[in-house]
């Protein structure tokens, strides 16, 4: 971390300035600035009072640009400021988030973040926890890993930090973190079209083991959600009833050919390590984020960017109503630019749903119990979803009792 900390300079901008940046970032993906900011009815955490509401309604130009820290002519030469005391733990009640900048990579104070959301605040060995009565966050020092309430969600960049303390990027911040703690905070979607797409089929059987195909399994469990789905009240459609090839782009047109407003991709996992087993849910990759396999950055932004946000809190949704249902560990909720979720304009998710590899997982996906739980752990995952995107209803008016 030394180096780390002789290329670091610390700024700091307000809980307000930060309301401001996600202001800016809300109306820029078209929630306007009087886009109601509340929590959830079921919250994930309870931050402080309504953190973000004030400054959203201040019709104030966006300073999205000015909490960004004060460009040092020379940052390297530029003396680390001192932390103090005072600024290693910012007082009770003032919520500031200290930035700073290594590598030129934005990083908060995980403390200051932990005040913003009015979380209480522990560091154990590696692990920093910051816990509310409704969420326990768990980050590790040099990881990516992040447990929100014991779900694995990946982060884009790893936990570091600087003589201020631990640090988690501003990125994953915006588009990791705070999605999921306050989701009210997303624009308002509508979500009554779904779109299935087994994956695989005809001639593309998937992964294959012991003559069980990807492909059949997929469309199985394919079948089974889209009758839940429809019993919960959505319009329904699928990328292939039968076992027919369907070329990858093609799946991702039929989206919006369909007008869908969430796609869900189903697929079996394989890997040389027959012991390798559990869920993976996969939405694409943020801009300015790399996947969670390797470090390259996506630069270009793609279809599925309007939407980083919500796949979020699509992911982890998902992997929290599965994870439950495998004995395997938690193998998180995950980034990858698939063809079939970047091309997306709308939320996407692509769900590994066990190894086809692993003869224990192998025997459970064919049975229709399994089945049977995947899909109603997906249904139940998508009626979240719906529901903490739920457009506002307008205000009842008053009933007047004669
Ligand atoms: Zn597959």
């Amino acid at each position: 971390m030394s180096r780390a900390e002789a290329t670091s300079h610390v700024s700091r901008f307000t809980a307000a300035a930060l309301c401001w940046l996600l202001a800016g970032v809300l109306t820029a993906y078209g929630a306007g600035p009087t886009a109601p900011i509340r929590h959830a009815a079921r919250p994930v955490a309870k931050p402080a009072a309504n953190p973000v509401a004030r400054p959203v309604a201040r019709p104030v130009a966006k300073p999205v640009a000015k909490p960004a820290a004060k460009p040092a002519a020379k940052p390297a030469a530029k003396p680390t400021p001192k932390p103090t005391a005072n600024a290693a733990k910012p007082p009770a009640g003032k919520k500031t988030i200290r930035m700073v900048t290594i590598n030129k990579r934005e990083f908060l104070v995980l403390r200051d973040v932990a005040t913003f959301y009015g979380m209480n605040y522990k560091v154990a060995g590696a692990n920093i926890i910051l816990s509310s009565k409704y969420t326990t966050l768990e980050f590790t020092m040099g990881s990516r890993e992040l447990k929100v309430n014991k779900v694995l969600v990946y982060m884009g960049f790893a936990v570091t930090s600087a003589k201020v303390g631990p640090l988690m990027s501003k990125a994953d911040f915006l588009i990791t973190l705070h999605p999921i703690l306050s989701s009210m905070s997303l624009p308002r979607r509508k979500i009554k079209n779904i779109l299935i797409d087994p994956g695989h089929g005809g001639k593309d059987v998937g992964a294959s083991s012991a003559n069980v195909l990807e492909k059949d399994i997929s469309l199985q469990v394919a079948n089974r959600l889209a009758s839940k789905l429809k019993d919960a009240g959505y319009t329904v459609s699928m990328t292939r009833n039968t076992d027919v090839f369907i070329e990858l782009d093609e799946r991702a047109k039929l989206s919006q050919k369909n007008r869908a407003d969430l796609f869900i991709s189903l697929h079996c996992n394989a890997a040389e390590a027959t012991s390798a087993s559990g869920i993976e849910v996969y939405t694409a990759t943020p801009l300015g984020m790399p996947p969670t396999r390797d470090n390259v950055v996506a630069k270009a932004a793609c279809a599925a960017t309007a939407v980083d946000k919500e796949n979020t809190l699509l992911g982890y949704l998902a992997q929290r109503q599965l994870k439950g249902l495998c004995h395997g560990a938690d193998r998180g909720s995950r980034r990858m630019r698939y063809v079939v979720l970047k091309d997306n304009a709308v939320p996407a998710m692509l769900v590994e749903m066990g190894f086809i590899s692993n003869p224990s997982e192998r025997a459970k996906l064919q049975q229709i119990r399994y089945q049977e739980q995947i899909a109603r752990a997906l249904c139940n995952s998508v009626n979240e979803f719906r529901d903490a995107l739920k457009p506002k209803m307008p205000a009842a008016k008053p009933v007047s009792v004669q």
